[in-house]
This record gives structure tokens, sequence and C-alpha cells, in this order.
């Protein structure tokens, strides 16, 4: 059995004018933030769905799907731990994880260093093992016109 596995996620929410923005579990001032059914944290689904994927469970739309009245206005945060149990029970630790968060606006670079210490925080990894970057998408399409907010994420998991 291979002692390390890679995932991949991928995640996108509309923005809209009165919901917080929250990106890996911190609040960025802005005056717009995501609509979903949960907290709508677009970089911590990502980074789920790519734990998830590495260790070969089902993605977090079937482990908390927006039909369940459960998991409306959820803490991403609390998902989160829920799936590092998941992954940890299925066997694996995460390694590292690298994430590209796409957004016009607000301009992320400020906020990067406190994503990756949340990111850090909530996965248990050393700060060195979280990298954090930010694109615009030059003024075009719904990202570029600031209509939505999105992520990948990359995992490393090794067999624990
Ligand atoms: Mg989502």
């Amino acid at each position: 059995m291979q002692s390390f596995r890679t995932g991949i996620g991928y995640d996108l929410h509309r923005l809209a004018s009165g919901r917080r923005l929250l990106l890996g579990g911190v609040e960025i001032p802005h005056d717009h933030g995501l609509i979903g059914h949960s907290d709508a944290d677009v970089v911590l689904h990502a980074v789920c769905d790519a734990l998830l994927g590495a260790a070969g469970l089902p993605d977090i739309g079937d482990l908390f799907p927006d039909s369940d009245p459960a998991w409306k206005d959820a803490d991403s945060r609390q998902l989160t731990g829920r799936v590092l149990t998941r992954v940890s029970d299925a066997g694996f630790a995460p390694v590292n994880v690298d994430v590209i968060i796409h957004a016009e606006a607000p301009k992320l670079g400020p906020h990067k260093a406190r994503i990756r210490a949340s990111l850090a925080s909530l996965l248990r990894l050393n700060e060195e093992a979280v990298g954090v970057k930010a694109k615009t998408n030059e003024g075009i399409g719904e990202i570029g016109t600031g209509q939505a907010i999105a992520c990948w994420a990359a995992a490393l998991i090794r067999r624990a």
C-alpha cells in the first residue's frame, strides 16, 4: 500500500452584500461576503475536498449535503474538523496543503499570513506545510467582475 496520496479540491461561491467573508476560517473585512448553505468558506471547502479525495473518501457535498438542515449556516471550521476525523479514521494524516484563492476583491495580500496561520492551526500542521496564494482574474469573467470567489487546493496525506 502506498504511503503517500495526493488530492485536489475546488470550490466557488457567489458574493452578495450582507454576508460575512470567511476565507480559511478567517473573517476578511469586505462590503460583500459569500453566499451558501453553510458559511460558504470556499477555502476550507476546497481544502476539505482535497483531503477527502486524497483519502478516497466521499466529497463534502456527499458528507454535508446542502439539502440537510443540519449544515445550514454551518461553521466550516467544524466541518474541517469532521473531515480530519474521517481522514484520520481512514488511516491518514495531512502532510501539506497548498491553495490558490481566486478573488478580484478584496486584495488578499495583507490577509494571506492570517489565512495561512488559520489553516495550519485547523489542520494541525506547521505553517511551512501550508501554502496560500491569491490571484485576481484580471477583471474578466464572474470572478473578475466581483460576482464570485473561487479556490483551488492540493493536499498530500501520508499513511499514519
Ligand atoms: Mg462550498
